[in-house]
């Protein structure tokens, strides 16, 4: 009876426990089977959002560079105005070389007339026929009119909605307007080129895996308009969305995934664990039900089991979680791969410099086409087979591996390692032809990440042959007069020190002649300077017959000569030099059609006994040629110590300046030095005038050297620097101008111990901040003490005060020798300015010395600018700031305070408020 009644009780159970098997069981394998397949839908849609980001953040930083681009194209005009046609293509080209998706970029006046208001387009550029100069911009319809209205009521950038465009009629014409100068820029493009071009960046359509559809909600969303769209089959309902502003529009970018790339249903994997999971439940369930009352054996192993399938089940999960990172990774790793390619491909052949990779044994792995054009040989012929050392000299590479006792590529690595940046190699490169190629190299190893060691080399080459040519052209020209090629004053001056110490150890007398030509002048004024240049020419031609070839003949300037005789036996010997001289001038010249005779007078002074200093024996032979020519001309003199007491007439004038500093006949003017590219003043020089009550105005030229030789400088210049500092901080306090005032020291002021003393007194006696005052001082001044020149500059920047170099170019000195000394600026001397536009040496010196100071990272003004033209080429070279009568001649201080109250009320009035007047 217990046993029947226990039967049903017992089945009961056992059908019970394995229902719960069964129940608990199925409802894991199903929960693992859920989130397994979340976990994989939650990853696809993760690389879709990354994928669709990363497009729609390109077009993004895409129209935010349009933009930009718009603006400065629209404040070039402002500043430059227009210019001609062509300029305007010039600055328009490249934009849209950069933008493949402009189809046309337009500066259009406006005409306003009673009939209405018109567009007229001044200049085009255009890859279409639309518009061409002349066409009226609002006959594009309300659209492009009111937004052109209101970019000329505002400072920004306004945008159409697509339009049609009358080029090809396609409806996706989207035009930006920005007010510029008169009128307004506008550029053209087309968006389903510009979502070709960002969105897709040439990427095949069948490989597209998201489709776009942008949406322009400017006007509200219930306005929403569609603008463009990808076409798709049967995109997903999900969908990512991102809102880009673009000038004054919105636009919404929303992106859908491909179905045929994104896959949503389980993946097979999935779907196994899921059957796997019942499996194993169906026969857990089975074993229990059958198994259960008979064997606890066999119920501890099947819970051992089910333990173990939800181990397997958990790690199965977490397999999940590491490969979802994984490939997340990877597409990030990916794209950033792509990007890093493109980029490569596009430097390597836009390049205007030779870039050459090497493996790590130094053979040639990438030769891009600058160095193909460079080195005269393709690259078929240099990958894999050359070294970049086989390119250079062996006595190149002999020089540079002093030291290292590297050979071959490395030793031109150790070499350019060892070097500042800012002074690469230089050296000539081998073409495969032979021939040779100045440039500038440098080498750097690439190291690799992962390991650390070096797996390659970058060498750098740039052509430089321009830039050397110039460089001697400036050498030459530094050192011998153009006119007659004969040595200049500095190269004398070089060539009379180096023959004095000669002199001195070997005990030997030395001469210099003095030499003039009579009457010169009357050859410029009556037969031109032409025919004066055609005689000067002549005339040192039969100079130099006259000498040996140690000696020298040198030009000093105008009609003035100096012949050194060094290695010389006495007077004799000088006045026999000096007799062949004038007989050599004897015959007439030949000299356009004219018959010319001219006559010398000489002076000669001689070493040791009338003076053992360059400059004195210069000086006494001038005097004794003063006397030759008051002997009546066409003859010699010997210096005697009584021609140095015939100076009454420069007396006069000393006496006179003496007096003009107590009598306040001084005056300080002030000229304007502004900015090339607005306009704006950067700094003003002061320029001393001497209003003498006998003669009137009389110029700087004339009074400074007679000040200079009788010390009288050392006041005056105080004077000067005192007024202007003082007249600086008014204008400052007045809130007129806030900018340095630039003061011109001489040579005697920096002799003196006491010139950072005065500055100093100066700057706080006024008030005037040390950061407003410039001292000016010529390149000669540097160049003649340098070690104390640089002690006091540097004692001088410790203080704040600007420096910069005067009359730069028309001594030598070489930039980077400058580069020593703290210098903050260079003036380019008037000199080589004034001929820009016709002479093209003068042009490609002042170029040069422009690029050269931008590499020192040292300002550049150019001086004396006079026309506009000037003003252009200097703009062109990127030279900063200028000065000149172009901008203003020096102005007495209450008229540059009328001019820059003008400036301020202009600038209040939101008037253009350029420094031009
Ligand atoms: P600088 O320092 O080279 O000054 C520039 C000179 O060029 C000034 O001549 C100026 O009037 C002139 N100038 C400016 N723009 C133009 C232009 O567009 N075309 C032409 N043709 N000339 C232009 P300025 O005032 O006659 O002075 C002559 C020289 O006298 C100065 O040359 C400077 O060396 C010296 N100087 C002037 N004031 C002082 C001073 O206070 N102290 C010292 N030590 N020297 C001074
Ligand atoms: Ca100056
Ligand atoms: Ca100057």
């Amino acid at each position: 009876m217990s046993s029947l009644l226990s039967l049903p009780t017992y089945w009961l159970r056992r059908l019970s426990l394995a229902t719960v098997v069964l129940v608990v069981l199925g409802l894991a394998s199903e929960f693992v089977y859920r989130s397994a397949l979340t976990a994989q839908r939650d990853r696809v849609y993760a690389e879709f959002q990354l994928a669709a980001a990363q497009h729609i953040d390109t077009l993004r930083t895409r129209l935010s560079a349009l933009l930009d681009l718009q603006e400065l194209l629209a404040k070039h005009v402002d500043v430059a105005g227009p210019g001609s046609s062509n300029e305007f293509g010039q600055v328009t080209r490249p934009l849209m070389r950069v933008h493949p998706f402009i189809s046309a970029i337009v500066y259009a006046e406006v005409d306003a007339r009673e009939s209405g208001v018109r567009y007229p387009v001044r200049y085009a550029l255009s890859d279409g026929v639309w518009p061409q100069p002349g066409a009226n911009l609002a006959e594009e319809g309300p659209h492009a009119a009111s937004a052109i209205v209101a970019a000329l009521g505002s400072s920004r950038t306004y945008a159409t909605p697509p339009l049609a465009s009358p080029d090809d009629g396609t409806p996706d014409g989207i035009r930006l307007f920005a007010a510029a100068g008169q009128g307004v820029t506008a550029v053209f493009m087309h968006l389903n080129d510009l979502a070709e071009s960002t969105l897709w960046a040439g990427m095949d359509p069948d490989a597209r895996d998201i489709a776009f559809t942008i949406v322009d909600t400017t006007d509200g969303p219930s306005h929403a308009n569609e603008i463009y769209r990808d076409t798709v089959e049967d995109g997903f309902q999900t969908a990512y969305v991102e809102a880009i502003p673009f000038a004054n529009r919105n636009w919404l970018v929303i992106a859908t995934p491909m179905p045929t790339h994104y896959q949503l249903d389980p993946l097979p994997s999935v779907s196994r664990q899921r059957y796997a999971g019942w499996a194993i439940t169906l026969l857990a369930t089975l074993i229990v039900a059958f198994l259960q009352s008979r064997n606890t054996v066999i119920r501890g192993h099947v819970a051992r089991r089910t333990a173990e399938l939800a181990r397997s089940n958990q790690m199965l999960a977490e397999t999940n979680a590491t490969l979802e990172a994984e490939i997340r990774h990877r597409i990030a790793s990916e794209a950033a791969l792509r990007e890093s390619a493109t980029l490569q491909q596009a430097i390597l052949h836009s390049a205007d410099y030779a870039i050459i990779l090497t493996d790590k044994d130094g053979l040639v792995r990438v030769f891009n086409p600058a160095a193909e054009q460079m080195l005269g040989c393709s690259a078929a012929d240099v990958v894999g087979k050359r070294t970049p050392a086989a390119f250079i000299h062996e006595d190149d590479l002999a020089r540079l591996n002093q030291g290292t006792g590297e050979t071959g590529f490395a030793a031109l690595l150790a070499a350019t390692q060892d070097r500042d940046a800012s002074d690469p190699l230089e050296l000539d490169l081998i073409q495969c032809d032979g021939g040779r190629l100045p440039s500038s190299i440098s080498v750097s190893p690439i190291v690799d990440a992962s390991h650390g060691s070096i797996s390659g080399y970058l060498a750098i080459a740039a052509d430089i042959t321009h830039r050397k040519a110039a460089e001697s052209r400036i050498l030459h020209l530094a050192h011998f007069d153009p006119l007659t090629d004969l040595p200049n004053r500095s190269l004398l001056h070089a060539r009379l020190e180096e023959a004095l110490d000669t002199a001195a150890t070997c005990k030997q007398p030395l001469a210099v002649l003095f030499l003039d030509l009579d009457r010169f002048k009357y050859v410029n004024d009556s037969l031109g300077h032409q025919a004066g240049d055609a005689l000067l020419k002549a005339v040192s031609g039969r100079f130099r017959h006259c000498v040996r070839e140690q000696d020298t003949v040198a030009r000093m300037g105008g009609d003035e000569f100096i012949v050194v005789l060094s290695d010389f036996e006495g007077r004799e010997h000088a006045a026999e030099v000096a007799g062949r001289i004038i007989e050599a001038l004897n015959a007439p010249f030949e000299i356009k059609g004219h018959r010319l005779t001219v006559t010398p007078s000489i002076g000669i002074a001689v070493y040791p006994e009338d003076g053992d200093k360059a400059d004195l024996l210069i000086k006494h032979a001038d005097a004794a040629m003063y006397h030759a020519k008051e002997q009546g001309r066409n003859n010699y003199q010997f210096y005697e110590r009584r021609f140095s007491t015939d100076v009454s007439a420069r007396l006069n004038i000393e006496n006179r300046l003496r007096r003009a500093l107590e009598k306040a006949e001084f005056e300080v003017y002030y000229q304007p030095q502004v900015e090339t590219a607005t306009g704006e003043f950067i700094g003003l020089e002061a320029l001393l005038r001497w209003r003498d009550p006998e003669h009137g105005m009389v110029s700087p030229q004339e009074f400074i050297p007679i000040a200079e030789d009788s010390g009288l400088i050392v006041p005056i210049g105080e004077w000067v620097m005192r007024t202007a500092c003082q007249q600086n901080q008014a204008w400052r306090a007045a809130r007129l101008l806030d900018v340095p005032v630039a003061v011109n020291l001489s040579a005697r002021q920096f002799d003196e111990h006491t010139l950072l003393g005065t500055v100093s007194r100066i700057l706080e006696d006024t008030g005037l901040p040390a950061s407003r005052l410039e001292l000016e001082l010529t390149e000669t001044l540097i160049m003649r003490n340098p070690e104390m020149t640089a002690d006091v500059l540097d004692a001088g920047k410790r203080l704040g005060v600007q420096i910069s170099v005067d009359d730069f170019g028309t001594g030598y000195s070489s930039l980077a020798y400058l580069k020593r000394f703290p210098i903050d600026r260079l003036k380019i001397d008037r000199s080589f300015i004034a001929d820009i536009e016709t002479e093209p040496d003068d042009a490609a010196i002042a170029q040069t010395i422009i690029a050269m100071a931008h590499t020192l990272r040292i300002d550049v003004l150019a001086e004396g600018v006079e026309t506009v033209a000037q003003l252009r080429m200097l703009r062109n070279w990127a030279c900063s700031a200028y000065q000149g009568y172009l901008c203003s001649h020096p102005l007495p201080a209450h008229e540059m305070t009328a001019l820059l109250r003008g400036l301020r009320a202009a600038h209040m009035l939101g008037l253009p408020e350029t420094g031009h007047v």
